[in-house]
């Protein structure tokens, strides 16, 4: 058989830290970095005798997440005790939720392969404690712990074996974090850790419906690797089955470096976490106002946000996805299209030559050096004619370079638009003197003979007269 045959069944799990000031069971800062061990009290470094206390936002941002994601909220729920041993754990064991979760049974959608939508199920949502970090003397002098990170505030989002292939996985993931940023209870930041995956992957026979056995690949925290582990995982599943092996269940490592995945440790489901309620904590008991409360101040979620956009500024399903996607580009959007009032205009360039130079530079939207009111700025000046299309993409390129107001930079690199009727015809005049077989082409009946005059002026001014003048006057001198 070969690997079309096969399909790929995959669910995540994402840990998401929670953007709480204070650590989930006690009030030091979350704050990522900091010297080792200097966010940091009796209680997250679990000296005897400290006990926890709750902290409330925590149990705010875990409902706001779980309603945002169409779940059931528990109105009584706990927390349980996770025991193992790792020595970035100072309990040895993690304060998490067993089997009564804050949320449960929820949704995601998203599009599938053929782009029709798709929803994916949510398992649960549940809040627990981070852990620590150890850092590795490289010259074999040991491990040092730091324990800023411990008690960090995480929710981990379980997901149903729903998606099917890496695009999936990657959508679903951008999906999660959009909405994470939209309700900000977490900056989903994915090079600090704030965001991570773990990847279950298995095969199955298409048309199969028993799961196959699945391996689990932790903390990955790029869409790249994510998508790259993916492949390279059911590839390898495939092939292994294909020579008549089995599957072993069991947690690997991804090296991005090699582009292959190694077996950490197998038999993940016969640990024994021992869980059992946590005796130091109280239950915790939510009322129906309390989660109506919450519920009503939801903000406008990318779905909503993308119809509003449909409706109000009348772009395109696929335009309206694509910036909605990012709260951070939508944000621009509504900025600059409330100061032009140019909403094809402000889409286009976000989604057309913003979009190409964050992928080129391999940005984040929250990353662009510039504002919503300096890309307002630039479609002004193309719809006043000050500048041509040409001439704005070099602006735009300038903005993510030198961001200043758009205005200096034209002036300052001598990009105005020729307007001045004098000149401009003496660039048409220029133009035909040099080029009699185009004006014999044209006259000929050969149209596109006309689109290359203009492009010849717009080389010779260097994209600066304005195209609608040069069109006009090369037709004028041409029907002479
Ligand atoms: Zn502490």
């Amino acid at each position: 058989m070969s690997k079309e045959d096969y399909e790929m069944v995959m669910g995540l799990e994402v840990h998401a830290e929670l953007s709480t000031k204070t650590k989930i069971f006690c009030s030091c800062p979350t704050e990522f970095g900091g010297e080792p061990n200097t966010h940091t009290c009796p209680v997250c470094m679990a000296m005897p005798g400290t006990l926890p206390v709750l902290n409330e936002k925590v149990v705010e941002y875990a409902v706001k997440a779980g309603l945002a994601t169409s779940c059931e909220i528990a109105r009584d729920s706990k927390n349980d005790r996770k025991n193992y041993f790792y020595p970035d754990l100072p309990k040895s064991y993690q304060i998490s939720q067993f089997d009564k979760p804050l949320c449960e049974h929820g949704y995601v959608e998203i599009e599938d392969d053929e782009g029709n939508p798709k929803k994916i199920r949510l398992t649960r949502i549940h809040i627990e404690e981070d852990a620590g970090k150890l850092n590795h003397n490289e010259f074999g002098g040991g491990s040092l712990v730091d324990l800023n990170r411990a008690g960090v505030p995480l929710i981990e989002i379980v997901s149903e074996p729903d998606l099917r292939s890496s695009g999936e996985a990657e959508r679903y993931l951008k999906k999660l974090k959009s909405i994470l940023e939209y309700i900000e209870v977490s900056d989903c930041k994915m090079q600090e850790g704030s965001l991570r995956a773990d990847v279950n992957v298995s095969v199955r026979k298409k048309g199969e419906t028993k799961l196959g056995t699945r391996t689990e690949m932790k903390n990955m925290n790029s869409f790249k690797a994510i998508t790259r582990a993916i492949e390279y995982e059911a590839d390898r599943q495939i092939d292994v089955i294909e020579d008549g092996g089995k599957i072993d269940q069991e947690t690997l490592r991804w090296d991005d470096v090699s582009g292959r995945t190694f077996s950490m440790r197998d038999k993940e489901d016969a640990q024994d976490y021992r869980y059992f309620p946590d005796p130091d904590l109280v239950a915790i008991k939510l009322s129906e106002e309390y989660i109506e409360n919450i519920r009503r101040e939801l903000p406008e979620l990318p779905e909503s946000r993308k119809a509003r956009y449909m409706q109000e500024f009348k772009l395109s399903e696929k335009d309206s996805r694509l910036l909605t996607a990012s709260k951070y580009l939508s944000n621009m959007f509504e900025e600059a299209e409330s100061i032009c009032n140019n909403a094809k205009s402000v889409a286009n360039w976000l989604l057309s030559d913003i979009s190409r130079i964050l992928n080129e530079k391999e940005m984040e939207p929250e990353n662009i050096p510039f504002t919503g009111k300096d890309l307002a700025k630039v479609v002004e000046l193309i719809d006043k004619g000050t500048i041509s299309s040409a001439i704005a993409k070099k602006v735009v390129e300038e903005l993510f370079e030198n961001p200043k107001d758009p205005e200096e930079i034209i002036k300052e690199k001598g990009w105005i638009q020729i307007s001045d009727e004098g000149a401009i015809k003496k660039v048409v005049m220029k133009i035909l003197e040099n080029n009699p077989q185009s004006i014999a082409d044209y006259k000929a009946g050969k149209d596109r003979a006309l689109g290359f005059l203009v492009g010849q002026a717009m080389k010779e001014t260097k994209g600066k007269a304005n195209p609608q003048m040069l069109n006009k006057m090369f037709l004028e001198e041409l029907k002479k």
